[in-house]
């Protein structure tokens, strides 16, 4: 039986003509130039729920509905008529389909594999557009009506149920989600898979594998986000990190004719894909929230045909034959004929409970105009005793009725520029606090208020301080490069003219030419964004080192 709710009710919605367009003759001749003609029967499924590499449909005539089974029953979620297309999203990136397509009446298809309808998406700009928009319409629809193959049971004060439920939101998952402390539903639920309370959260994966707490990979696994990658096959170019820099690479590689593969550790996004609002960002007068803008760039990439493996990162990289490799697991070795780094850092944490809930809230790793405004006239914290601290705290001074300084340390000399302490010490408005920790942060929606402790003393002060700048420091993620490219003293990769001839003597560069811009001690391993010695930590010069490494990656494979 099929419950007739569609997404389409009779109410007009002026999106549904972009999430269901229907070409005109001429577009169809268009498209049927790539594809194969076929004839459709009245009952016949063009594809279930889980089936992988499904092809595009585009209706010459008859009638086929779009149904989500649900048990023995379907919810319907539209009827296509001659001149629509079926597909979302995971066309591009060749994921399990989330519906079932039905001929309820006779008539005839063209059909497209992945290859051709990319090969359209990107050489047709006008049919391109229209065919972009419906797949990413209809997939913001499935994610709004949770019209997934996941349901996630846990609790909203648990951090496993946050991090799965980011998980799935950042790749772009639909789930419905059954919160313990509100719905009686999950009771029944937890008796039918077998599972405890304790096991919690716990994700019910396409309807039959149960998993307790998955980590990651294990979601990603189970729900098949890899499986239409093959890793045996040589890339022309493999970039490890899928925050805005190996997501700018991976936009200008695969648009460029490169065979791209990228290798992300969580999901696509990095540091950037938490920022509740980027506000300087070129384009976007308004901000962009940095999940949108990673979910923009991911789409881009894999229109391009990039491919993105998620929870996958890059544990060992073998550098001393070419092609190099990149070993995901212990049995998983992928060929590379050149590397883009783009593993960025990982700041500092405070090692506080509720620092994540606060991230954006009140927690900032920056101190740029933007958050200057966003502080006002108010009291602000800055937390470290680098440099980088030194300088929040004179900038924001300016505009802060007053800004503490936390260290740990009995005073800044032995960590800060003469300048800066200097400027410091003349400054009304800066505190400087030694020996002095966070112990708690509090708020609701966002940060209220600071309690801190003194070290020496043992006495704790609580102020309400809604603003604290963490700037103690960013690890760089290059642990696993095991000596491959040579590092700064920081652990940050250097490149092109900061690799000194000591650097390349020791690396024993093998070519006549310098190494290029963006390129490492080691031939066709090129370094981008936050992981490159030197770098500006902004979202623009991520995505522009991306970019530009793609030219001289280039360079290297005519070589
Ligand atoms: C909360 C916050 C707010 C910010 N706001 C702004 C802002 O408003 N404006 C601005 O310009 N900048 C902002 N920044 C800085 C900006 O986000 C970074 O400069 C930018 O994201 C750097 O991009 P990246 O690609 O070099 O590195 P990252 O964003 O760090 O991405 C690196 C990616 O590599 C992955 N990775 C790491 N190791 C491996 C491995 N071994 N294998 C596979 N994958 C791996 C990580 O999971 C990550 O996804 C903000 C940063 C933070 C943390």
């Amino acid at each position: 039986m099929t419950d007739p709710t569609p997404l389409n009710p009779a109410i007009p919605d002026p999106r549904l003509d972009s999430m269901f367009p229907t070409l005109n003759p001429a577009q169809v001749a268009r498209i049927a130039a790539h594809g194969r003609v076929r004839p459709i029967q009245e009952g016949e499924v063009l594809f279930e729920p889980g089936d992988q590499g499904v092809p595009f449909f585009l209706l010459r005539a008859g009638e086929v509905v779009i149904v989500r089974p649900t048990g023995t029953s379907e919810t319907l979620v539209t009827t296509l008529g001659a001149g629509q297309f079926t597909g979302e999203v995971n066309m591009l990136s060749g994921r399990r389909t989330l519906v079932r397509a039905r001929v309820t009446a006779p008539g005839e298809v063209i059909e497209l594999d992945h290859e051709h309808i990319l090969a359209l998406v990107q050489t047709d700009s006008e049919l391109g557009e229209i065919v972009m928009r419906a797949f990413i319409l209809r997939r913001v629809e499935l994610i709004a009506h949770g019209f997934g193959d996941v349901v996630l049971v846990g609790s909203s004060h648990s951090l496993g149920t946050l991090r799965i439920k980011e998980f799935l939101t950042r790749n772009g998952h639909p789930y419905t989600y059954i919160d313990l402390d509100r719905d009686d539903r999950v009771q029944d639920l937890l008796d039918r898979f077998h599972v405890e309370i304790t096991d919690l959260p716990v994700l019910i994966c396409r309807g039959e594998a149960v998993l307790r707490n998955p980590d990651n990979e294990q979601i990603a696994d189970c729900l098949g986000f890899n499986d239409a990658i093959d890793p045996a096959h040589a890339r022309d170019l493999v970039i490890v990190g899928a925050g805005p820099s190996g997501l700018a690479a991976a936009v200008f590689g695969a648009s460029e004719g490169l065979d791209v593969l990228v290798l992300e550790v969580d999901s696509p996004g990095g540091q950037a894909g938490s920022s509740s609002k980027i506000e300087n960002y070129l384009g976007f007068p308004m901000g962009i929230s940095g999940q949108e803008l990673a979910a923009r760039a991911y789409t881009q990439a894999q229109k391009f045909g990039a491919q993105v493996m998620i929870a996958k990162g890059a544990r060992r990289l073998t550098c001393d034959r070419r092609p190099y490799t990149l070993e995901v697991d212990p049995e998983q070795r992928i060929p590379a004929r050149t590397v883009i780094l783009a593993t960025g850092a990982r700041y500092r944490k405070l090692p506080l409970a509720d620092l994540s809930r606060f991230e954006g809230a009140g927690i900032y790793y920056g101190a740029t105009h933007i958050e200057a405004q966003l502080c006002g006239g108010n009291e602000v914290i800055v937390v470290g005793g680098g440099n980088s601290a030194g300088q929040a705290a004179v900038f924001l001074a300016q505009t802060a009725r007053r800004v503490h300084m936390l260290i740990r340390s009995a005073g800044l000399a032995e960590t800060m520029s003469r300048y800066l302490i200097r400027r410091i010490e003349e400054s009304p408005a800066i505190v400087l606090r030694t020996h002095t920790t966070i112990t708690d942060l509090e708020g609701n929606d966002r940060l209220e208020r600071v309690r801190w402790r003194n070290d020496q003393s043992g006495a704790h002060e609580t102020h309400d301080i809604g603003h604290v700048f963490v700037m103690t420091g960013a690890d760089p993620s290059t642990d696993w490069l095991n000596g491959c490219v040579a590092l700064d003293a920081g652990g940050f990769i250097k490149t092109g003219p900061d690799l000194s001839p000591d650097d390349l003597a020791a690396a024993s560069w093998p070519l006549a030419r310098a190494p290029h811009l963006l390129e490492t001690s080691l031939p066709g391993v090129f370094a981008v964004g936050d992981v490159r010695a030197g770098n500006v930590k902004r979202v623009a010069s991520a995505v522009g080192e991306g970019s530009i490494a793609v030219s001289f990656v280039h360079r290297v494979l005519n070589e």
